[in-house]
């Protein structure tokens, strides 16, 4: 795959206009609005649906003020664009009900367009920041909102919270004939594979979590760590940090039997043939796990995106 990266995100995220509160309540008034409730945006078929602020006012009656979140501003205008995190006064019992017109990224993620995307990724992802940050991790005081949801501030010592971002390596693997080594967590639907990840820790830098993390599940030590490229992924708080990686023993690879279960091999003619066949299920084209997959798939003549269609899974 390309290690190029598009480095200039589709939305100005406006920074230096998050401490002028007045700047953005005028711009709430003409902003395009994203509703979050509970991880889940609003949603028309294969799209956001975006609220104005007389909509969100119209919608108090059934549920709460809650917070707005300035995303930005769209680098083609003046369009602001604010998450609105908000909850049921009184939740539906039934719940198709409460979540209807509602649905998550991991739903709809791969249907969106870039800026859609990404305003959905940061909307989704402060959302989840600020709904587990209700109290100081100082003094456990209350925090509010500030900077346009940028922060949290303690009420009683005005500490400042920044929202976190979690790290995560993950990892195509490859050997020497240019094979790719997929696993398969016992938890996951039956014959979904994916490339290996896991969280860095502390003291750790990326690439030893790299060699770590293909050991553990794996088995087998890693040479030639390249970067290829992150992604936003919010599901709660993280961030992927892909790479790809050599190793010079595939044959002793093995899954390690608690996280991983099976793993396997592929030339791109045997992943050709396990799509086809319902052999093998991949994961979402939203992930950066299937991007990574599907680059190195189509790196060689003749071998197209859309032979990978139809077999894709979410884990559960
Ligand atoms: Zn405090």
């Amino acid at each position: 795959m390309s290690a190029r990266n598009q480095s200039l995100s589709p939305i100005d995220r406006a920074s230096d206009l998050r401490s002028d509160a007045g700047k953005l309540a005028l711009l709430w008034g003409s902003a395009k609005i994203l509703m979050v409730i509970d991880g889940h945006i609003a949603v028309t078929d294969a799209s956001l649906r975006f609220l104005n602020a007389e909509s969100v006012t119209a919608l108090l009656t059934s549920f709460e003020v809650g917070e707005r979140y300035f995303l930005g501003r769209a680098r083609d205008g003046e369009q602001a664009y604010f998450a609105w995190h908000t909850s049921w006064i009184n939740p539906p019992e039934d719940e198709a009900a409460k979540f209807e017109g509602l649905r998550t990224l991991r739903e709809v993620g791969g249907d969106l367009d870039e800026i859609e995307l990404t305003l959905g990724m940061h909307a989704v992802g402060l959302s989840n920041w600020h709904t587990t940050h209700p109290r100081c991790a100082r003094c456990g005081a209350q925090t509010l909102s500030d900077l346009g949801g940028s922060v949290r501030v303690c009420v009683a010592d005005s500490s400042q919270h920044h929202p976190r971002t979690d790290p995560a390596v993950i990892v195509l693997v490859k050997d020497a004939t240019d094979r790719i080594l997929l696993g398969h967590q016992s938890i996951w639907p039956e014959k979904r594979f994916s490339t290996f990840a896991g969280f860095v820790e502390p003291g750790e830098s990326f690439e030893e979590c790299v060699s770590r993390e293909v050991f553990e599940e794996a088995g087998i030590y890693c040479n030639d760590i390249n970067y290829l490229r992150s992604q936003s992924w919010p599901f709660p708080a993280s961030i992927m940090i892909a790479f790809e990686a050599i190793t010079d023993h595939p044959e002793t690879a093995k899954p390690d039997g608690v996280e991983i279960s099976q793993i396997r091999w592929f030339s791109r003619d045997e992943m050709k043939v396990a799509i086809a066949s319902g052999d093998l299920l991949l994961p979402p084209k939203i992930s950066v796990a299937r991007k990574m997959i599907t680059g190195w798939y189509t790196a060689a003549a003749g071998f197209v995106a859309s032979d990978l269609s139809g077999g894709e899974s979410w884990r559960p």
